[in-house]
């Protein structure tokens, strides 16, 4: 199918309410270009350098979203222009995210990525980590960020009923800290799950956003 399709069909599939980001990794300018005359405006990479090179090529009404880990030393790299960031991992990280955004006279909107997978080698924080970070001095301190809600990945099975139990979990610890720390404050409002394979589970979990790549732009070339 072609990428004009493929938009149609995944729109097709999601309710209103839920934003698509369009996850361009590996991919050609000019595939995402295309994208774009096809009225898509969310575009999601996961590596700062490939990130910061496609960003100048492209127009400037694109939001970017960083999905990808960030390392601190990268992170004044995308400032300038990020829309937002996925992958807030550490209070280490955020605090460098709200250092380069007041240098750079931005406040960006942040996301908890929350470990709620059964592999090891998935990044995030564990919820009570997250807590941890919320309740904090450092944090209530920050002028220049935005927590926006969660993140997270599933584990990578065909397992739908292990998925659909991550995605719960994600929703409950976003519905907790929700309660907890911003139960008036209208933006912590985002649940970022669901990838190609299981967006429509996802879905069906509360998610608000979701991040697909493969089933819009077929599949991946790395070179
Ligand atoms: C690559 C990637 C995606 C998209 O994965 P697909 O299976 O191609 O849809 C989503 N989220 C993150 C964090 C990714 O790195």
């Amino acid at each position: 199918m072609s990428l004009a399709q493929n938009l149609t069909k995944i729109s097709s599939l999601l309710p209103a309410s839920v934003k698509l980001v369009a996850v361009s990794k590996t991919q050609l300018v000019s595939t995402i270009q295309e994208a774009y005359q096809l009225g898509q405006r969310r575009f999601g990479e996961n590596k700062v350098q490939e990130l910061v090179s496609k960003h100048p090529l492209l127009p400037t009404d694109i939001e970017w979203h960083f999905i990808g880990h960030l390392q601190s030393n990268k992170v004044k790299l995308i400032i300038p222009f990020v829309s937002m960031i996925h992958s807030i991992d550490s209070l280490k990280l955020l605090i460098q995210v709200n250092q380069e955004a007041a240098k750079a006279g931005r406040v960006i909107d942040c996301l908890l990525e929350i470990h709620i997978a059964s592999e090891e080698s998935k990044f995030g924080l564990d919820f009570s980590d997250a807590k941890s970070l919320v309740e904090s001095d450092t944090y209530r301190s920050m002028k220049n960020i935005i927590l926006r809600g969660v993140m997270g990945m599933a584990t990578f099975t065909d397992d739908i009923t292990i998925v659909r139990n991550e995605f719960r979990t994600l929703h409950s610890c976003f519905e907790s800290i929700k309660k907890d720390h911003f139960p008036t404050d209208e933006r912590f409002s985002e649940i970022s799950m669901g990838m190609s394979d299981d967006f429509n589970v996802a879905v069906e979990e509360g998610s608000t956003i979701v991040r697909i790549g493969t089933a819009l732009f077929g599949s991946r070339i790395y070179q």
